[in-house]
C-alpha cells in the first residue's frame, strides 16, 4: 500500500506561517501553523477555497517563497531557498513565450548546468513521453491550452523530480482536455518506471482531489489552515478518468 505512514517522507511541512505586510502596517496571515508529511508512494491534495493560501503554500514548499516561522524539509534537511526535490507546474502555464517547445522544456536544464546534447535527449523524452512529438519547434501562441500545459508538465518532467507539486494544473483547460490530461498524468504515475515518488497537488475541485489523491488536506480560509484531513480508498491500478467508481470516504 502507498499510503502507509511508515513510507519515507520526502517533503516535512513544520509549524509554516506566511504573513504578507497589509495596509495601514497591518499583517496579512495567510498560512497559519501548517503541519504535513508527504511521503514516498503518495498523491496529496491539498483542497481550499480562492485565496485560503494555496498557492501560497506550494510556493513555500518549492522554496520560492520562505515561510514566516516554521521550515520545509526535503529528504531531512531544512531547504533555504530553492527546494533542490521538487519541480511545479503551474496553472497558468507560465511558459516563455519567445521559447520554443524544446527550449522551454529544455530550460530547468540549463540552469542545472546539464550539457546541450544530454538537454536535448531528455526534453525530446519528457515531449514525447507527454504527447508533444511534433511539436517541438512551435511557439505557445501556437499550441491549445491543452497542449501548453502538457509543455508545463514536460518542463516539470524533465527534472525527473522526486515530488511533483501541481499548482490547480488542469483549472485553465475545458473539462474533456482536463480529463484527458489527468488521465495521462496518472497512467505515467502508476508506471513502475516513473521517477517521481510524490505528487502534491492543490485544487479547490473537491471532485478532482478525489480523482487524484490518496489523501486529500482541507484547507479553511482566512488564514489558511489544514482543517482536516480524508484518507481515499480506491482500489489500484484505477481508472483516475472515470467517475463513476464507488468511492468510500472515511
Ligand atoms: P489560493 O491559491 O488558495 O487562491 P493564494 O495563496 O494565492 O490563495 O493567496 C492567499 C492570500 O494571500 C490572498 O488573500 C492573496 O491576496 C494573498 N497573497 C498572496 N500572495 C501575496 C503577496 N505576494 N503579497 C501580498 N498578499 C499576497
Ligand atoms: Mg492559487
Amino acid at each position: 500500500m502507498r499510503t502507509l505512514t511508515t513510507a519515507t517522507p520526502i517533503v516535512e511541512v513544520t509549524g509554516v506561517t506566511k504573513s504578507f505586510p497589509g495596509a495601514a502596517g497591518s499583517d496579512l496571515t495567510v498560512l497559519d501553523d501548517i503541519n504535513f508529511t508527504l511521503r514516498e508512494g503518495e498523491v496529496v491534495a491539498l483542497l481550499g477555497k480562492s485565496g485560503s493560501g494555496k498557492s501560497t503554500l506550494l510556493r513555500t514548499i518549492a522554496g520560492l517563497i520562505a515561510p514566516t516561522t516554521g521550515q520545509v524539509s526535503y529528504r531531512g534537511t531544512r531547504i533555504n531557498g530553492a527546494n533542490p526535490g521538487v519541480a511545479m507546474v503551474f496553472q497558468s502555464f507560465a511558459l516563455m513565450p519567445w521559447l520554443t517547445v524544446q527550449d522551454n522544456v529544455e530550460l530547468g536544464l540549463r540552469a542545472q548546468g546539464v550539457p546541450p546534447a544530454e538537454r536535448r535527449q531528455r526534453a525530446l523524452e519528457a515531449i514525447d513521453l507527454i504527447g508533444l512529438d511534433g511539436f517541438e519547434s512551435a511557439y505557445p501562441k501556437e499550441l491549445s491550452g491543452g497542449m501548453r500545459q502538457r509543455v508545463g508538465f514536460a518542463r516539470a518532467l524533465v527534472l525527473r523530480p522526486d515530488a511533483l507539486l501541481m499548482d490547480e494544473p488542469f483549472s485553465a483547460l475545458d473539462v474533456l482536455t482536463s480529463e484527458n490530461l489527468r488521465g495521462e498524468l496518472m497512467d505515467l504515475w502508476e508506471r513502475p518506471d516513473f521517477p517521481t515518488k510524490a505528487i502534491c497537488v492543490v485544487t479547490h475541485n473537491i471532485e478532482e482531489a478525489v480523482l487524484l489523491a490518496d489523501r486529500v488536506l482541507v484547507l479553511s480560509s482566512n488564514p489558511g489552515r489544514i482543517k482536516g484531513e480524508v484518507p481515499i480508498h480506491l482500489p489500484r491500478p484505477r481508472d483516475r478518468r472515470s467517475p463513476t467508481f464507488e468511492a468510500t470516504v472515511e
